[in-house]
């Protein structure tokens, strides 16, 4: 028997147990832990409540979670609980699938000013993590800007823009929904550093901010490159700059007929965030592209902006003794092993890059690995104690477990607290998540 055990239950921990599984079948067994006492990270905490469809792909990991040889452990934080080391103790192959759970910094003077974000928390907030769920943003005002011109600050921007009725049939949870449907926002800017052809936001993403009810998504026609240029794109973010292109074309009359406006400010780079102890406005430079980077002209101007949420990217979290690659802010890995028997699997791995569907090439290579590790007997005798040894352990220390069936019943109880139309209402605190659980 062969025992694996994953940390983090997200897309990429739980694509590595469908691969093991298929790879070993009866003869392995895998624990899928969490910090939380719920199960699939990213797609509960971080994809956006108004995109359920992605967030369905969850039925795929719990047919996973449902068989004999995968658990989840719920509640079990490693690194407190128990070590990384005390896990390889116990396990022949121990695999970091914690994401990228932490803003990269702009690193500008300001970032600490009252009611500016990252996208960590901000994300968080709406979607009820527990550690964010206090965030309590300010959205009295008329200006938010969103830093970054990704998929997140999409997410972010669009989020902002929505009214109450265009959350019909998302999760967000209630104070998100509560604070959104009084906020006095009138003016949404996104900030690019670069240019319109050096956009990350995907077409279908970028296409629902012009299909709006009170928003209206504005484009500076002047900032377009001639359309032929758009030649050269890669076919996707050709798709988008169309976008751009038909958001250009809106005339006038129609965005005035919007309570809202999404401006795209383009070659724009933020240079400082600018406030009392809250922000009031941010300072940017104009930008021009050579070879791809941004370079500042010496041009700035100032954005005003009761609100800041900076979707820039993500760090993974470092574990003492455990190589990490600083500049990338990801663990320092060879095609997903970092040490003797402890390997990383999915944004903890490559960084915070694809979509929910690269987790599981990237799951399935790991595993791959892992057997050949095995094969060549590089990670020594197999067979360890495994999840007897942990379940002693947590024993022991008087661990406080959520297993998956526990899940299942937070679950239904968020099921039935639902309003009208949605699928649930998160429990945003942990000690409600366990109760609800046991
Ligand atoms: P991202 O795609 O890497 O975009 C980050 C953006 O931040 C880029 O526009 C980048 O500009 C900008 N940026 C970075 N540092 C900056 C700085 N110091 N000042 C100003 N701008 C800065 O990251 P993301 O939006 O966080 O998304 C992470 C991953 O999740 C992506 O793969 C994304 O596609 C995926 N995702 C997918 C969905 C979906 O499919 N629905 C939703 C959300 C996220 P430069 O290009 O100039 O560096």
């Amino acid at each position: 028997m062969r025992h694996i055990a994953i940390i983090g239950s997200g897309p990429a921990g739980y694509y590595t147990a469908e691969a093991a599984q298929k790879q070993w079948g009866d003869d392995v067994q895998v624990d899928v832990f969490d910090k939380l006492p719920v199960p699939y990270g990213l797609i509960r905490t971080g994809v956006a409540p108004d995109h359920q469809s992605i967030k369905s792909v969850a039925r795929r990991y719990e047919k996973t979670a449902l068989t004999d040889n995968v658990r989840f452990v719920g509640n079990v934080a490693i690194g407190i609980d128990l070590s990384i080391a005390e896990l390889q103790e116990l396990y022949d192959a121990v695999v970091m699938a914690t994401g990228a759970p932490n803003d990269r910094q702009l690193g500008l003077d300001g970032e600490g000013l009252g009611n500016v974000f990252g996208s960590a928390d901000f994300v968080g907030w709406y979607n009820g993590h527990p550690e964010f769920a206090q965030l309590s943003p300010d959205l009295s005002g008329k200006n938010a800007v969103v830093i970054g011109m990704g998929n997140v600050a999409l997410d972010v921007a669009r989020i902002l823009a929505k009214t109450e009725a265009e959350f019909a049939g998302s999760d967000i949870v209630a104070h998100a929904l509560d604070a959104l449907k009084n906020s006095g926002l009138a003016k949404i800017t996104i900030l690019g550093r670069r240019g319109p052809h050096q956009i990350m936001m995907t077409p279908k993403e970028l296409g629902e901010l012009g299909n709006l009810e009170r928003a209206s998504p504005r484009v500076d026609r002047n900032d377009l490159p001639e359309e032929a240029d758009d030649a050269i794109l890669e076919p996707g973010i050709r798709k988008s700059v169309a976008h751009l292109r038909s958001f250009a074309a809106i005339p006038e009359d129609m965005h005035a007929e919007k309570a809202v406006e999404v401006e795209f400010d383009f070659f724009a780079n933020p240079t400082a965030i600018v406030g009392d102890g809250k922000v009031a406005s941010v300072t940017v430079e104009e930008t021009q592209i050579e070879n791809g980077k941004a370079v500042g002209t010496g041009t700035t101007y100032s954005i005003p902006a009761d609100v800041v949420v900076a979707c820039i990217g993500y760090r993974t979290s470092p574990i003492p003794g455990i190589p990490f690659d600083e500049r990338a802010g990801r663990f320092a890995n060879d095609a997903g092993r970092i040490l003797t028997g402890l390997y990383c699997v999915g944004w903890a791995r490559r960084g915070p890059s694809g979509t929910i569907g690269t987790n599981r090439p990237d799951g399935y290579a790991l595993v791959e690995k892992i057997a050949e590790d095995i094969e060549s007997g590089a990670l020594g005798r197999v067979g360890k104690a495994g999840r007897e040894g942990f379940d002693a352990l947590a024993k022991e220390r008087d661990l406080d477990i959520v297993t998956f069936q526990d899940w299942k019943k937070i679950e239904e109880a968020e099921a039935a607290a639902a309003r009208d139309g949605s699928p649930r209402e998160k429990f945003v605190d942990i000690e409600a998540m366990i109760k609800a659980g046991h």
